[in-house]
Order: C-alpha cells, then structure tokens, then sequence
C-alpha cells in the first residue's frame, strides 16, 4: 500500500517531535513535510532540534534531512500538496489561540484537511472532538462543517485535553454498559512535559507541586459533555450530563498524566467487580477495525494496591491504554479509582495519529 504523505505544524516541539518519532515506520502515513516557528524556517529539521530532541528514540535520518518551512505560510503547504508531499497536516502548534484557530481555518479553506492538538478550535460547534473508542460517530460532523464554510477538501479535527484521556475512556465505557453517572469528582496529577518545552523553571517544579494550571480546570468540567454529546442537525450538541468538579496540579513527573476519580451514578449502582469487568472487557471501534495505533486493551485493570504509577504504566500498549487501579466504594460518592495515561501519547501524538487512522477508515482522508 502507498504511504499517504503528511505534514507536522509544530513538528520541532514537544508534541512535534511525539509526532515524528511515533510516524516513523507508520503502516499508513510518511511524514513528507515539516513546519514551525519562523525561528525554525529554513533550517534542516536536524538543525532546527539541535541540542532540544527530547525523546529517547531518534527520529529517522531522512526526516531530519526535510527542510522547515513556516507554519504560517499556507502557501508552501499547499505546493507541498501540490508536490504529492502532504495529503493532511497534524497541527501542534503553540502560537496563541486566536492565530491558530485563524491559521487552522486557513490550512482547511486551502484543502489541506487539519487533525489538530490545538484547544482553539475545540469549542466549534462543527469541530468534532474525538477519542474514537468514545465518540467515533462525531467524526460525520465532517460533512455538515464543509458544506457550512464551503471547503472541498479541507476540515478541522480536534483531540480533546490530554488529562481527560486518563479517565473518559473508563468513565464512557461504564455508560455504554448501562450505568447513569450523574456527578465526577477529578483530581489530577499532570506531568511537565504537558507544558510543553521548557515549560515549567526547574526551581518552581522540582521539590514542589503546583496547584494550578491555567484554563485545565475549565477544559476538564466542560469538555466531557462535548464528547459524550450528540449529533444535530450538523453541529454536537453537549450532553447536560455528568457535572465534573476538577481540581489540576501540575508536578514532577516527566510524562503521564494521573487522574483520582470519584464517581456518583444514578440509581442504578455497579458493584466493583462488575465495574472491574466491564473495564477489562471494553473494546470499541478501532479495536474493531484494528487500526494501527489502537492499544489491544483500552482499559488496563490493576489489581495491586499501588497502582497505576506514571514510570511503570505510561508505556503500556505502546502509550495507549489507559491504566486504571486502586478501584473501590467511594463514601461521598459510590466508586473511587485512579487512571494514567501517556500525556504526549495517548493524550497529544498519539491520539492524533489514532484520530487520522479513524478518519482514513471512515474515508474522509
Ligand atoms: P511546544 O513544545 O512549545 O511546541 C510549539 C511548536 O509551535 C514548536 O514547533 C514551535 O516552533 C511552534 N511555534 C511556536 N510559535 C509559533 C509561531 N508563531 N508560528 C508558527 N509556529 C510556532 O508545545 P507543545 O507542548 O508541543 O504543544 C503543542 C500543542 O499541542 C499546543 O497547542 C498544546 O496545547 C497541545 N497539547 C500539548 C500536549 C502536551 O502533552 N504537551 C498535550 C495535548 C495538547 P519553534 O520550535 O520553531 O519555536
């Protein structure tokens, strides 16, 4: 099978550089084109991470021979498409909202069809917001969102907020199987490199927690009712339900987000094992159509009481599963448990590329 080309916006950050090294060897996709920072422009993409690769496994030699081009000329993204270098981009750009959005749009009007990890656009009513063994369904929203902005080619994808990958997966898959969850209350433990680099001073990090991490709360109280929300009439309309408290700490950790969940459900309660089987059991559509980057179990059930841990679970199934531990009777509300994911993997790379794979197989890319 031929390899369809792809490009990376923001390919030398933190989430970039996920990007290119979770590509290389992709069954299905080859990264052909590579943008960032006009800092960036113009340098071979070796030149362009010299002395910032942070990743244990290198990228591949023919990558860093690409030269960097500037995201924000879509011009020279479209003579790549025009070249055969790039069918889709995966955006990864951190350059403030309001141009992102504005330049995301810009990439969709010229053909170039966006899968983004960018927050800007995941309030667009049209804009599906996808974890595909969630909400797989919204990705037709697709349709409806070219028809209103008249794009051809062209549309926007968005993957939620990293954290919300530690706990959504296991939260849906007790809905799926009957159960009402009525209120969620969620702390987590996020990791550094969820900052980006260099992100968080090494003084204020090491030795330290920090109780705060602007806009996290609001994305983790909100953004669940967008995905557990239903197509109409061509936009997602949000579910009213489960109302989520968050609380966000940043602390230090390198990678792998954790989450201390509680969760009230309706009238009708699940009983621990019940719960613990219904996780180990889940499996949705990407596991159904055996897309590459699908983890084989989505939900990975510990049993030892000190568990999941950020170094010890953040890898398995390549960065994919969640990790899900410590289950039992919560006493302000019904159930308590603790789930990790891989931030820059399942959360940011990763779960980009899964949401592209789901996009190829629903024939949209
Ligand atoms: P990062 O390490 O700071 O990387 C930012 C990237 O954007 C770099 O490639 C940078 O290029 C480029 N860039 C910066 N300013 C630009 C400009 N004015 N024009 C064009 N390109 C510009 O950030 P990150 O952590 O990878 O995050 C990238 C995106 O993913 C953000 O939107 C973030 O919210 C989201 N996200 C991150 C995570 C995570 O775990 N880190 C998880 C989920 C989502 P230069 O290198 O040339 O400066």
């Amino acid at each position: 099978m031929q390899k369809i080309p792809v490009g990376v916006l923001g390919a030398t950050g933190m989430v970039g550089q996920n990007y290119i090294a979770l590509l290389n060897n992709h069954p299905w996709f080859e990264v052909k084109y590579v943008a960032a920072s006009p800092q960036s422009a113009g340098k071979t993409y070796t030149e362009a991470v010299a002395g910032r690769w942070h990743l244990s496994t290198p990228y591949a030699p023919y990558v860093g021979a690409l030269i960097v081009d500037d995201a924000n000329e879509v011009d020279a993204a479209k003579e790549a498409a025009a070249r055969g270098d790039c069918a889709f981009v995966f955006s990864a750009l951190e350059m403030g909202k309001d141009k992102s959005r504005i330049l995301e749009e810009a990439y969709a009007a010229a053909g170039i069809p966006v899968v983004s990890n960018d927050s800007a656009h995941r309030w667009t009513e049209d804009v599906p917001m996808l974890i595909p063994e969630i909400n797989a369904h919204h990705a037709d929203v697709i349709i409806s969102q070219r028809k209103r902005r008249g794009w051809d080619r062209g549309f926007i994808v968005v993957k939620p907020n990293c954290s919300l990958q530690s706990y959504m997966t296991p939260v849906y898959a007790l809905m799926k199987a009957g159960y009402e969850i009525r209120r969620m209350f969620v702390t987590t433990l996020q990791a550094v490199s969820g900052a980006g680099y260099p992100g968080v001073p090494s003084m204020d990090m090491i030795d330290n927690i920090i109780p705060y991490i602007g806009g996290e709360e609001e994305k983790s109280e909100m953004e669940p009712l967008k995905i557990l929300g239903r197509l109409d009439e061509g936009i997602i309309k949000n579910a009213t339900a489960p109302l989520v408290a968050a609380h966000c700490n940043r602390v230090p950790v390198t990678d792998g987000h954790t989450a201390c969940v509680s969760l009230e459900f309706g009238d009708k309660k699940p009983s621990i094992e019940e719960v613990k089987a219904i996780w180990t059991a889940f499996r949705s559509l990407p596991q159904e159509l055996g897309l590459p980057f699908a983890p084989i179990h989505p939900i990975i059930v510990r049993e030892e009481h000190d568990r999941p841990q950020p170094r010890k679970d953040r890898d398995s199934d390549k960065g994919m599963a969640v990790t899900v531990g410590r289950i039992r009777p919560c006493k302000l509300f019904d159930l308590r448990f603790v789930g990790l994911s891989h931030n820059t993997v399942r959360g940011a790379a990763g779960g980009g590329i899964l949401n592209a794979e789901l996009l190829k197989a629903k024939g949209y890319l």
